[in-house]
């Protein structure tokens, strides 16, 4: 835990060393830009699975187990939001993402496919940093030198390039988004969504990188009383003739309204129900 701690801390000085953003006069300026960070990252690990299921099927794999699924979905977010070195917003997000995890209470996660929260934050550290090193170099106070992140970094690139991305002209289907009714006092919640542009930047980048072969939505809503609350979720609505099956991605208000009243701490992790 040790290196955990020295990492949070150096990841602390990285995060609120950027410009504030001003200030809303609602929520602090670096709260805000924490859940926007983590919110996006976790929206492009639904993205991810859905990904894996519509194009490269691997969501079924028989080799691949759940652990190994959310393994990869986390590598997809990781390469569809890895920041130039230039970018000091998307390296503040996608570190957001990193120290989310950190401050995961490991204590109420039960059961649950994912990798150990500290896990994740690592390897999206060592994918970002495998992207370039020279830019990077700071990372490698926390990396262990025996991993190679250049090459997992490439390897995965490469493989989404061959799987995954569509260079050709044609466009695959749109995808929709749907900011469903706040119910529940998640009026704040759906604002801050929206003001974010999180659902809008993923459905740019899943059409402008991808062709979609079905049907595919983003909805925000309101989950209490519908599914696990706290959580984002990806799921494949069948369809008697499989060329209709729908692809959702869904983000529930109540995940985001936890995050921006009481930060990341008691955070249950999401969940996928596909
Ligand atoms: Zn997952």
């Amino acid at each position: 835990m040790q290196l955990f701690r020295a990492l949070w801390v150096c990841l602390a000085v990285a995060l609120f060393a950027a410009p504030a953003l001003a200030d809303t006069g609602r929520r602090d300026a670096e709260t805000e830009s924490f859940v926007r960070g983590f919110v996006r990252f976790l929206a492009y690990h639904e993205a991810g699975h859905l990904l894996m299921g519509q194009i490269a099927n691997l969501n079924t794999h028989p080799d691949w187990s759940a652990a190994d699924r959310e393994d990869y979905a986390d590598k997809l977010a990781t390469i569809l939001l890895q920041p130039d070195a230039d970018d000091p917003d998307g390296i503040d997000e996608i570190i957001s993402a990193v120290a989310g995890w950190l401050q995961v209470d490991t204590s109420l996660l039960e059961n649950q496919p994912h990798a150990p929260p500290q896990d994740r934050a690592y390897d999206i550290l060592c994918l970002v940093y495998g992207s370039d090193p020279a830019s990077f170099a700071e990372f490698e106070e926390i990396l262990d030198p025996s991993s190679d992140c250049t090459g997992l970094y490439q390897a995965m690139r490469e493989e989404m390039d061959s799987v995954f991305r569509d260079y050709g002209d044609e466009m695959g289907h749109s995808v929709a988004i749907v900011y469903g009714p706040p119910t529940g006092g998640m009026e704040a919640a759906r604002s801050f969504l929206i003001e974010s542009q999180v659902a809008e930047d993923l459905k740019l980048d899943l059409e402008a990188d991808f062709y979609l072969t079905h049907r595919t939505t983003i909805q925000a809503m309101s989950c209490a009383g519908k599914a696990k609350p706290d959580t984002f979720y990806f799921d494949t609505v069948r369809a008697p003739n499989p060329e209709n099956d729908h692809f959702v991605i869904t983000l529930c208000y109540e995940m985001i309204d936890a995050r921006l009243k009481y930060g990341m701490r008691g955070f249950e992790d999401e969940e996928d129900q596909n």
